[in-house]
Parts: structure tokens; sequence; C-alpha cells
């Protein structure tokens, strides 16, 4: 036996589906989040049932790649009971679909959801009227406190056990033709004959294609039918007929308390402040920096000015007290140290394979493993914006700066998955209907700094910390973040004026009311982000690490050159290619072929960065460093770093170089995983070598701008700064002057295509 799950999208079919089968399927704010539909099994009924849940949809009109999949569901897979979601606070909306669902010949049972709110509005939805005149069972539930589900269940396990015939609200002159042509289908034997009459007489595209002989001899009866105001659109009389019913019928329903004029519910009063048309985007921009904060700082809020300089407790902090980030890392790092100084200690000394072991792969996975619990911890909080509700605001405040920029808010939803991983960020854009939007959004994902690139960023962070005073760490790792965000959106409108041209389609979202993060939800995810950090480590990382370890070990004559000046096979490609990376900074010095292959090894996936950097440090000397002033510990990226700033004259001068690395790390091809993506949804050799040459090329103009601007910052600041307030001034101007139409690019905006919903 199967029950489906189809309703509106955000009405709460994930969170009914993972409170049926215990699974842990993505609980998003925003469509999209399910694409593709997910079957799991409901135990406590007589006999086993498998649940599906379906993509979320307004209609079952064949538009979008979720109406079509849930659409083909509901047709050909004949499922036994069809659990039809309604969001009782949005009753009329969400009924719309539930008078199309109740045409199937199959057995219905509507779900009245989010009852919890209403009740906390002090709200309710007279079941017994709707259940009069829909003709089905309906149970009021809220799926997320997981009340009203058993009464759900076998009130769907008791429906399925009889057959049922659809039912139209569909009445006048149409419903005649819906009953000729529903006469026509049974006799040719059509399942579901009702469904396909009342799309034969919409005159709905797929229909016309499966059965066109219907529909042509329907077009005769149809020509005879005055349509008013809608001069034929048979659709559209048919959607008003459907809405006209809710509105005499079914509205009534739903009594909401009445509200004292003027007064505002919770989440709009929150949302006056978090989605305020000018304070919008500052405030997300303050939210991401306490968030990289807690995660990175090691003078939590900013203690350090209140704690003697003597403090000094390991994990804890020196002179200030570290960030929960941090101290997690810390302590990862304790652990490492730890288990790696006891294997080394057991292994013989000077031999290659203990070379293998500790320096390369032991090295290069405790780099990687190192930043794990402090990656976990960022992620700690981003959940918990999304899941209260914050993350499909940033959608919508977005949409409504950017949306000119070709960036709309319904492309920053798969965009912001790509914090996590470019991977289902970039599957996510399947969502989008419009073709050119659609790849645009793909050209972006990698500039969403992923979580991959996340310990690059840290170990940079870490190290200027220690060498710079004032340099805190969560500055340069929200650095990273707020520049791979700006990059993308002049990224976004760079694209739309020349290779992906196409306008942006509006963008409708409903905003979930704000709630309290739920334990289970978070929990969830971070344990997926977790399984998923191991599982890549002991796999790909481990493999490359091994690869990459013999290549810098053995030249090509095979000969085992450990101490490596760049004899190996890895240092002599290095070597060769440096010379391209020379004007970014980082391939100076005699390092410098390093980072050029660090990069490279990022290719495959970008935790090999540190990883990479990691075995080199298995290299190099125990020596203390020595800087012009900075303090500085032996670590590879230190030593590499000296070297570059040998070249440029001074430590300080690496910086720049050290940030053009990042930003080619942030901003180049992503990872192997994330190209296939890129190269499966854009679906064409040609797009995705387009896009590959495209991250390639802001990679490498972005570093050099970085370098070079970061130069002259250390050479003369006051110019620099002169430099960067005309830059800025110059963009918001044109930004302004867009804003305000008084610029063209490209095709004028059709008129009525307004701000979101
Ligand atoms: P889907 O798009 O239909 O799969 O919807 P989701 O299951 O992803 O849920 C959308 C949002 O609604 C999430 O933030 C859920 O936590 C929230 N939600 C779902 N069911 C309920 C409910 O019964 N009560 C409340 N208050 N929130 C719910
Ligand atoms: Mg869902």
């Amino acid at each position: 036996m199967k029950f489906a799950l189809a309703g509106n999208p955000n009405c709460g079919k994930t969170t009914l589906f993972n409170a049926l089968t215990g699974a842990t399927a993505h609980v998003g704010n925003w469509p999209g989040v399910t694409v593709d539909k997910r079957t799991g099994v409901y135990k406590k009924l007589p006999e086993k049932v498998d649940i599906i849940d379906l993509p979320g949809i307004y209609s079952l009109s064949p538009y979008t790649p979720e109406e079509i999949v849930s659409r083909n569901f509901l047709l050909d897979e004949n499922p036994d009971c069809i659990i039809n979601i309604v969001d009782a606070t949005n009753l009329e909306r969400n009924l719309y679909l539930t008078t199309q669902i109740l045409e199937l010949d199959v057995p219905v049972v509507v779900a009245l959801n989010m009852t919890d709110i209403l009740q906390a509005e002090g709200g309710r939805v007279d079941e017994a009227l709707l259940r009069q005149k829909l003709g089905v069972p309906v149970v009021s539930i809220s799926a997320l406190k997981s009340r009203g589900i058993v009464e759900l269940t076998e009130a769907a396990y008791r429906a399925a056990q009889s057959p049922r015939v659809g039912a139209t609200v569909v009445d006048g002159e149409l419903l005649q033709a819906v009953r000729s042509a529903e006469e026509t289908y049974r006799g040719h034997g059509v399942g579901n004959a009702l469904f396909h009459a009342v799309k034969a007489v919409e005159g709905d595209s797929l229909e016309r294609e499966t059965h066109a002989e219907v529909c042509a001899a329907l077009d005769t009866v149809k020509a005879t039918i005055d349509t008013g105001i809608f001069e034929g659109d048979f659709e559209g009389v048919v959607a008003d007929i459907r809405y006209r019913y809710i509105d005499k019928e079914l509205k009534s329903a739903l009594v909401r308390k009445k509200r004292a004029d003027g007064a505002l519910g919770k989440s709009d009063k929150i949302d006056k402040v978090l989605t305020h048309r000018i304070w919008g985007i500052p405030i997300f921009l303050l939210i991401m920096f306490a968030v990289f904060h807690l995660t990175f700082s090691e003078n939590f809020l900013y203690l350090g000015w209140l704690i003697p300089d003597s403090f000094d407790v390991p994990i804890i902090g020196s002179s200030a007290i570290n960030s929960p980030g941090v101290m997690l890392f810390n302590a990862m790092v304790w652990l490492t140290d730890t288990l790696g100084g006891a294997i080394g200690g057991v292994m013989p000394e000077g031999t290659w394979y203990t070379g293998l072991i500790c320096d390369g792969l032991l090295e290069g996975l405790f780099s990687v493993l190192g930043f794990i619990p402090q990656i976990l911890c960022l992620f700690l909080w981003l959940s918990i914006l999304e899941d209260s509700g914050y993350m499909a605001r940033v959608a919508f405040i977005m949409d409504r700066a950017f949306r000119k920029f070709g960036l709309s808010g319904k492309a920053f939803m798969p965009l912001i998955m790509c914090f996590g991983c470019a991977v289902p960020g970039i599957m996510a854009t399947r969502t989008l209907e419009n073709e050119p939007e659609r790849r645009r959004t793909v050209m972006l994902a990698p500039f969403f700094s992923c979580g991959a690139k996340l310990p690059i960023w840290a170990a940079f962070g870490g190290v200027f910390a220690q060498a710079f005073t004032g340099m805190n760490a969560e500055v340069v790792v929200y650095s990273m973040y707020v520049l791979g965000i700006a990059i993308a959106i002049l990224a976004s409108l760079l694209l739309k004026l020349t290779i992906v041209k196409g306008e942006t389609p509006p963008f409708i979202m409903e905003l979930p009311a704000y709630h309290a993060p739920r334990a289970k939800n978070i929990a969830v995810r971070l344990w997926e982000k977790l399984k998923h950090y191991c599982f890549r480590a002991a796999t790909v990382i481990a493999g490359a690490i091994v690869v990459i370890w013999f290549l810098s070990n053995f030249s090509f004559t095979f000969r085992y050159v450990p101490d490596d000046s760049g004899m190996s096979m890895l240092g002599m490609i290095g070597k060769g290619l440096s010379w391209l990376f020379v004007p970014l900074g980082f391939g100076m010095g005699e390092n410098g072929w390093k980072f050029v292959v660090a990069a490279f090894t990022g290719l495959i996936a970008k935790e090999m960065v540190v990883a990479t950097m990691g075995t080199f440090a298995g290299m190099d000397g125990d020596e203390a460093l020595e800087t012009d002033g900075a303090e500085l510990a032996d670590t590879a990226l230190g030593a590499m770093m000296l070297s570059i700033g040998g070249v440029l004259g001074g430590f300080s001068a690496a910086v720049p170089a050290m940030f053009a690395f990042m930003a080619f790390n942030l901003l180049s091809v992503p990872c192997m995983a994330a190209v296939a993506a890129a190269g499966g949804e854009l679906n064409s050799k040609r797009k995705l070598w387009t896009a590959i040459g495209f991250w390639m090329l802001t990679a490498y103009l972005t570093a050099l701008i970085v370098f070079w601007y970061g130069m002259l910052c250390v050479a003369c600041w006051w110019a620099a700064m002169l430099v960067g307030i005309a830059v800025a001034g110059g963009i918001a101007t044109l930004a302004v002057l867009k804003a305000k139409g008084l610029l063209a690019f490209g095709k004028k905006r059709a008129p009525g295509q307004g701000d979101a919903a």
C-alpha cells in the first residue's frame, strides 16, 4: 500500500514525511528543497505503507518540474490514498490545489497542518464544514509537534479500503463540456477520466499532447461557450471558478480571532525590523558577522580588553577568551597532535613508509579533520538561522535589492545551500524555470564559499591573528564570505549583460512564520554534515593525499627525494607553472610553487588545499620563524609567507599575496564533484567549458586586483583609500542610476514586473 503526500511548497510535507517515516530528509524553508520525490515506510498500520513525499506545487498544471513530477506520480503510480496537506493558516490558496486533487479517482484525506500556529493565534478551522463540502475526511494535525499523526494515518488507511470517484467544482456550461469529455475518456478506458476531462477543457498543453483527438473534438464545443472577460482562456475560466467556489463555500471554515485594529502578529513585528527596506542588508551582514565571531574569534566578545595579559589557559585562550568554535578547534588539535605523536613514536625513523604515514597521510588528514568541529559549529549557527525562518527572509531581502542585477530571490535559495556544499546547491537550481537564470545561477554557485573551503580561511585567519595584532581570524573568514557574495552579484550582472542574457522572472514567495528552532532538525543536519566530511576525508581526501605525497617525494626518475627543494615531480610541475601566478603575488619566492600546487590539488577537493600544506609542513624544519616584528609559530603557512615576504621586502607585504591566494581558491573552479554536478545541470559540454573558463578568469582577475590593491595599501595607505573611495563611489553611482532606470543595460524590462510579493 502507498500514500502520497501532496501539497503546496512549505506546507509541511517533508516535516510530516519525517515524522511518519523517522527519516531525516532536509526540511527547508523554501520551495525547491524537494525536487524529486522521496520514499519512506510507515509501520504503525496493520500493513506496511510506503509514504511518498512529493515536491511542493500550487497546481497540477504542467508548468514547473515540480508540477510535472507530482502530476505524473499521482496519475501513473496509483497511490492508494493521497494525503493532501493544507496549511491551515493559508487555507484559501492551499485549497486551490485541493480542488484539483479531488478530481482524481483516488481516495483523498485532507490534513490540516500548522494548527499549532493557528491555535496560538486564537483561530481555528471548522473541520466538519470542510468535511461536508469536500466530501473527504479532514484531520487537523501539527506535523512539527507530531500531533494528530496517528488519527491522520488511520483515516487514510480507512479511506484507502474503498475506491473513490473524482468530484469537480466546475459548474455551468463548462460542466457539460467536462462531462462529455469524461464520457469519451471512460469509453476509451482512460483512468482518472474526470481529471483528464477538466484538463482537456482547460486546454492544458500536456493533455493536448497525450489526448489530441479528444481535445480537438472539444474545441468545437468550447467555441460556442462565452468566456466573457477571459476571451477564450479556458484555463483562466476554470481557475476563476475554483477560486470563487473556495471563496463562497470553503473560506468561512477558517475562523480567525480578530486582531485589535492595526495590531501586527509576532512574525510581522519581527519582520518590520529584519526585512526593513534599508536596514535589511546591514542587519544580515551584522548577523553573519556575529556568526563568524562566535565560530572563529580568538577574542570572544572582545573580552580581551578586560582580561590580564598573563591569562593563558590551554584551549580556553591566552590574554583573551576564545569563541566556542576556536575552543573546539584547539581541543581537536590537541587530540590529533597527541594521536599523531603516539603513532610517530612507534614508527621506525627515516624510512619512506614512516614518511608516507606520518608526514604525508596523518599530517594531511589531521589538518583537515582538525577543522571539522569548528565547521560544525558554524553550521550549527547557520542551521538555527535557517530553521527559525530567517534564511527565507534573506532570499526576500536579496531579491528586493539585487533582482535588477539579475539575481532573484529564487536563485538566491540554491545559492544559500552552496554555503554548505555546492553540489546540492547546483542541483537545487532545477527549480528555476527560467533557463538563462538557471544557467547564471549554476555559474555563480562556486562563489558561495562552501564548507570545504572553510579550513583555508580558518588556517590563514589563525596565522594572521597570530602575526598581526588587530587582524582577527573571524574578520579574515568573514571577508572571504562577503567577497564571494559581492563577486557573485557583480558576476551576475556581467553574465546577464554578456553570455547568459535574459530577464529575471518575478519572484513570489511566502515567508513562513518565525518559530523556535527544533533541536532535532538541527541535530539531524549536523549529523549529516559530520558523516559527509568524515566520508570524504576517508575516501577522496586520503586517496589524494597519498598520490600527492608520492608526487612530492619522488623525482621523475623515481628517486626518493624526501627533503623537498622542488626536485620532486610535483615540485617540477609547480615550478613550471608558478610564473603564471607571479602577477598574483603567491607564485613568488622559493616556496611559491607550493601555493601553486596547493591551489591545483584544491581542484580535486577544496580540503586538499590545507591538506597539501599539511604534507609540506611535515617536510619543513622545526626552527623558530624570524619575522620583522611579528611573532609566528613555525607552520607551513608561516614559512611560506616568510619566503614571499622576503621577495616583496617585508613580512607584511606577504599579506596581500595571501589574500590573493584565498580569493583565487574561493572563486576558481570548484571541486570535481561540483564540476560534475554543474556539467549535469548545464547539460552541454560547451556550456560547461564556458563555465570553467569563466570561473578561472574571475578567480585570476579578482586575485590580481586583490594583490595589487593590497600592495598599494601596504605601500601608501592614503592613496589606497582614495582609490577605494573613488571605485566604491563609482559603483554606487552606477547602481543608483540603474535602479532609477536612468541607465539602460540591454533590453527594457516588461512593465508590471514589480518587486517580489
Ligand atoms: P514542505 O515544503 O511542504 O516540504 O515543507 P517543510 O516540511 O519543509 O516545512 C516548511 C516549514 O514549516 C518548516 O520550517 C517547518 O518547520 C514548518 N512546519 C511544518 N509543519 C509545521 C507545523 O505543524 N507547525 C509549525 N509551526 N511549523 C511547521
Ligand atoms: Mg519539502
